[in-house]
């Protein structure tokens, strides 16, 4: 039988070390974002999303608060290296503490090589690799000299296998995975572990334009035979920022129903 999407974790559950942290999630007004701080808020954390779009985070945070009522966002874009300090001392204002970073804003803007642009190729790049640092420098900061802290950086199997009309996007996500390995041992004796999530493919808006045919074609090679929700990739997460993930570091974890095993 296959397993079917359900919720993050049975209702109830709490995983070790979770509630009370305050994690910032970026791109975290939608898709799977959005479905990690509603999870983290289930847990008793304290999410603060950042994403671009003011409207979009509003509306984001009016679900979020069903469970965090104080919760609050930040509007501000990660590429832009300044805005991502600031980010993080609003955070430590509000709360004092600094706890986790999900790295997830991600775009893709796919085409085959030789028709792929500059600007496509650049933005990809500044979004989600520019940004995974440029986030990572400003969070780590707080984190080393707390001694302790939580780095999960959402990367794509499109990273270990490369995909076609994606080179941009695969070459940033397999970035992040060698940034991922990096960043881990140089922090590791500060108590701070950094890992990857590879999603395979998940319905959000970033699949949303994919051709049925595609899609069906992609079906046949999930051997778990459905495609992925942000609420399994947030379970993935969930396990990483929490204490029953203390002894985890520099690994990558798919969550991709088995598509690149
Ligand atoms: P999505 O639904 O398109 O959401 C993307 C999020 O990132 C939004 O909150 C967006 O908000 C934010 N964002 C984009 N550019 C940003 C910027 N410059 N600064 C701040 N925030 C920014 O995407 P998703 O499918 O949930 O994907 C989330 C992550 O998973 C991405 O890194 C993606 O590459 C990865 N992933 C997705 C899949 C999949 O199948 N969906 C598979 C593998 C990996 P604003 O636009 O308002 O800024």
């Amino acid at each position: 039988m296959i397993p079917s999407a359900g919720t993050v974790v049975r209702a109830g559950t709490a995983l070790p070390g979770l509630a009370g942290a305050v994690i910032l999630v970026t791109g975290g007004s939608r898709g799977i974002g959005l479905a990690l701080c509603r999870a983290l808020a289930e847990q008793g954390a304290h999410p603060v999303p950042v994403a671009r779009n003011r409207e979009a985070l509003d509306t984001a945070l009016d679900g979020i608060r069903e469970r965090d009522p104080g919760a609050t966002g930040v509007s501000a874009d990660v590429r832009d290296g300044a805005a991502m300090e600031r980010a993080v001392e609003e955070v430590l204002d509000r709360h004092g503490r600094l706890d986790g970073l999900v790295n997830n804003a991600g775009i893709a803007r796919d085409a085959l090589l030789l028709r792929m642009s500059d600007e496509a190729w650049g933005e990809v790049m500044d979004t989600n690799l520019r940004g995974v640092f440029a986030a990572t420098r400003a969070a780590v900061r707080p984190m080393i000299k707390a001694r302790r802290g939580r780095i999960v950086n959402v990367t794509s199997v499109v990273g270990l296998t490369g995909n076609a009309g994606q080179a941009n996007y695969a070459a940033a996500k397999a970035g992040i995975i060698g940034f991922t390995k990096s960043i881990a041992r140089e922090v590791a004796s500060r108590g701070i572990t950094v890992n990857a999530i590879a999603p395979g493919f998940v319905e959000t808006d970033m699949t949303a334009s994919i051709p049925s045919a595609e899609r069906e074609r992609l079906l046949e090679r999930i051997p778990l035979g459905r495609y992925g929700t942000g609420a399994d990739v947030a379970g993935a997460a969930l396990f990483l920022l929490s204490d029953a993930a203390a002894y985890v570091t520099g690994a990558v974890l798919r969550v991709d129903g088995g598509l690149a095993m």
